[in-house]
């Protein structure tokens, strides 16, 4: 590493970038041209890696990897957590005289057997078939995870059951993009294309919140749940609307850039970085790359801002709802279509022929959002992520498309013009005159929306801040596979007939008008938003319970069947693990919050009607009258809220008894009106935990 980092001059950034991964420019130096050649096929066209070099590349990734320092080797992987898994084992083998050697075969890259049976597999593992075994993704380059003293080689992998099902996000969306991929080509030959292959890419922007670590240790919310519990808004919150885009601060800047310079190390193409709308609140925008890349890297960017935060001694917050008062946190999944040769699929083009194929893909997405607009809501839901969606800041819950008024308009004259005339002139005519002229950046941002076209890509906006983009990309991957599927047979038999054309535009027409309820161009914040969809049909599943029940539909199932991205019992699996995550997740909440308000909050309000008591006695004693009226008002202000406590803190534990997640939310929120209200009133110095002014304003160290 550059040791001026900030002031490093361009080559030592070029030399920094990607020098702890095991990329394409290592590969090339540390691999014989044959076995290059084949690892470049099986990482460009996805071909499948040919077993008989891998004894090579781990011969090449192991030296490579002792030359950066590894000690250890990991297959790191994604199981169904949203964390990341490692077991670390040590190059280290004795050479039978006593001394070692570091060995580190094409076995062992190529297939791991860590002993999985405390990862959750929602019921497809018993414990007494324990064994999971994890299989290297040779696509997402190996890289070095590393700490102050320690060095790591990480090799990206699958994770299966010993029967071969999935027990990893990972796997269903490398399944996904050959889906999509596949039925992409497909339509692309339709109109005369051959790419070489067609990429499902990915830019991830991630939100998320810093808050300084001795304030964040005061607070066992935070600490055991990701959240604060209790804490009422400071008078100054995200009103003034200062933070966005603001000048980013001394302590703050050298944090990012010191994110960024770990990132760089690891091949990840940090881009952006600025401040959010929330007080403390920031986000990073790495570059877009192959979804698959785009997920690791994602998953690395979130671990990265967690290290990195600690040496300034911060704390990175990534849960979607950390403070009640101000805006969540999410993960803007900007998400296109590619090949190599035409770039983003969802491009309008400069040709009549580009735009049309343009205006079928636009069309295929809009008729696969709308016909699982459902499926893709379910596919974001997390605890957490339910304390964001609808909260009239976070994209709604109701799934919907932002296309902006010139393609909202384009989309309305392919309608109108479809049903004048049944031969496909009039349409093509329209694709002809109006797309040259329309501008690359068409859309007027819309922040409200959950899933926009946002020029060349859709950004699907709901998906939560501490979650991997893994499943709602493999989720977006398949509906999209199923649309084209459905294009790519009916284009087929019509392909260099001269029906072909009119065939195609009449599809066009037919999709955008049987499913462009699914266009929303207003406020998806308001009121009528809500009415609105509602009389249009749209699904509005409110919380994760309700939406996690799309899973298990027959018809959910059939389709992640029918194009191979996970079976039955995969899926149902999935539903099962996201169930029992939601209820531990609340049930930790409920708990933290009944522990804090008995052992924090009720004897720091005690010790306040103790003071307040005494300092009555005293007025009393002193024979002085003045006074005496405004703290006995203050205690019984005070001592009314403290009298709500032990019913509220009773039911919050009859709740957790019960074991209904609901019953604890509502319980929980209850605890903490009182709990908010007394925070208003309590002597500041006798209040136990920081306050969200303290918290919000990072700056102030
Ligand atoms: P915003 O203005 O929405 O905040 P950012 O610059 O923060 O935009 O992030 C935009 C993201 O979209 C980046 O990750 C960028 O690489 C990605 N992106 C740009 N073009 C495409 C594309 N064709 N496909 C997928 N992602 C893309
Ligand atoms: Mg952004």
């Amino acid at each position: 590493m550059a040791t001026d980092r900030n002031t490093a001059p361009e080559e030592a950034l070029e030399a920094l970038y990607g020098s702890d991964t095991f990329g394409i420019k290592t590969m090339e130096k540390y691999l014989s041209k044959s076995a290059f050649k084949k690892m470049m096929n099986t990482i460009r066209q996805g071909g499948k890696l040919d077993p008989g070099i891998a004894d090579e590349v781990a011969q090449a990734m192991k030296v490579w990897a002792l030359s950066k320092g590894a000690t250890h080797y990991t297959h790191w992987f994604q199981p169904l957590s949203d964390a990341t898994a490692e077991k670390h084992d040590s190059f280290v083998e004795p050479d039978g005289e006593g001394g070692m050697i570091c060995e580190f075969t094409g076995k062992t890259l190529i297939q791991g057997e860590p002993d999985a049976s405390s990862f959750p597999s929602g019921g497809i593992r018993a414990t007494f078939e324990a064994r999971g075994y994890t299989a290297w993704d040779p696509t997402s380059p190996a890289f070095i995870k590393r700490t102050a003293h320690t060095a790591t080689l990480c090799i990206p992998t699958a994770f299966c059951s010993y029967t071969g099902e999935a027990l990893d996000k990972k796997t269903p969306l490398l399944r996904s993009m050959k889906a999509v991929g596949t039925q992409a080509a497909r339509v692309l030959k339709c109109f005369g294309i051959t790419p070489s292959c067609v990429d499902s890419n990915l830019g991830a922007e991630q939100e998320y919140f810093l808050v300084d670590r001795d304030l964040y240790l005061k607070r066992p919310d935070l600490i055991e749940t990701g959240r604060t519990l209790f804490g009422c808004l400071p008078p100054k919150h995200q009103q003034m609307e200062d933070h966005y885009f603001g000048s980013i601060k001394e302590r703050v800047l050298e944090f990012m850039s010191s994110v960024d310079h770990a990132l760089w190390a690891l091949g990840v193409p940090a881009k952006t970085r600025h401040n959010e709308v929330a007080p403390a609140q920031f986000e990073i925008a790495p570059l877009f790359e192959a979804s698959n890349v785009a997920v690791d890297h994602n998953v690395m960017i979130m671990d990265i801002l967690q290290r990195q935060a600690l040496k300034f001694n911060l704390v990175c917050l990534l849960h979607e709802k950390p403070y009640a008062c101000v805006n969540g946190s999410g993960k803007h999944n900007n998400w296109s279509l590619s090949t190599p040769e035409l770039g983003s699929l969802f491009s309008p083009g400069k040709t009549p022929h580009s735009n049309l194929v343009f205006l079928t893909f636009l069309a295929s997405v809009i008729r696969a959002i709308d016909l699982h607009a459902d499926l893709l809501r379910a596919s974001i839901s997390k605890a957490g992520n339910d304390h964001r969606l609808g909260a009239q800041e976070a994209p709604p819950a109701i799934i919907s498309i932002f296309l902006g008024d010139q393609l909202t308009d384009i989309v309305e004259q392919i309608k109108a013009g479809g049903a004048k005339s049944s031969t496909s002139k009039t349409t093509m005519e329209l694709g002809v005159d109006v797309l040259p002229a329309l501008p690359k950046d068409t859309t007027d941002r819309n922040r409200t929306s959950p899933f926009a076209f946002t020029g060349n890509k859709f950004e699907f906006r709901a998906v939560g801040s501490s979650q991997t983009c893994a499943w709602p990309m493999a989720v977006l991957n398949t509906i999209e596979a199923e649309t084209l599927d459905m294009i790519a047979t009916k284009l087929e038999p019509v392909v260099g007939t001269p029906e072909f054309t009119s065939t195609v535009t009449e599809l066009i027409k037919e999709m955008i008008t049987k499913h462009d309820r699914i266009i929303f161009n207003g406020n998806g914040y308001s009121e009528e938003w809500l009415a609105e969809a509602e009389r249009r049909g749209l699904p509005n599943l409110k919380d994760t319970p309700e939406a996690l029940e799309v899973l298990s539909r027959p018809d959910t199932i059939a389709l992640m069947e029918k194009y191979g991205v996970l079976s039955r019992a995969e899926l149902l699996a999935r539903k099962e693990v996201q169930i029992e995550n939601y209820e531990k997740l609340i049930d930790i909440e409920a708990k933290t919050c009944l522990n804090m308000l008995r052992t924090i909050y009720m004897p720091a309000v005690n010790k306040q009607m103790a003071s307040l008591c005494s300092t009555i006695a005293s007025i009393k004693a002193s024979g002085i009258s003045a006074g005496l009226a405004a703290v006995t008002q203050q205690a019984e202000s005070i001592g009314a809220l403290c009298d709500e406590l032990p019913g509220k803190v009773a039911a919050l534990d009859a709740a957790i008894s019960n074991g209904c997640p609901q019953r604890m939310k509502i319980a929980m929120q209850d605890a903490r009106d009182t709990v908010d209200a007394l925070e208003a009133l309590v002597a500041a110095d006798l209040w136990p935990v920081p306050t969200y002014a303290q918290m919000l304003n990072i700056h102030s160290k």
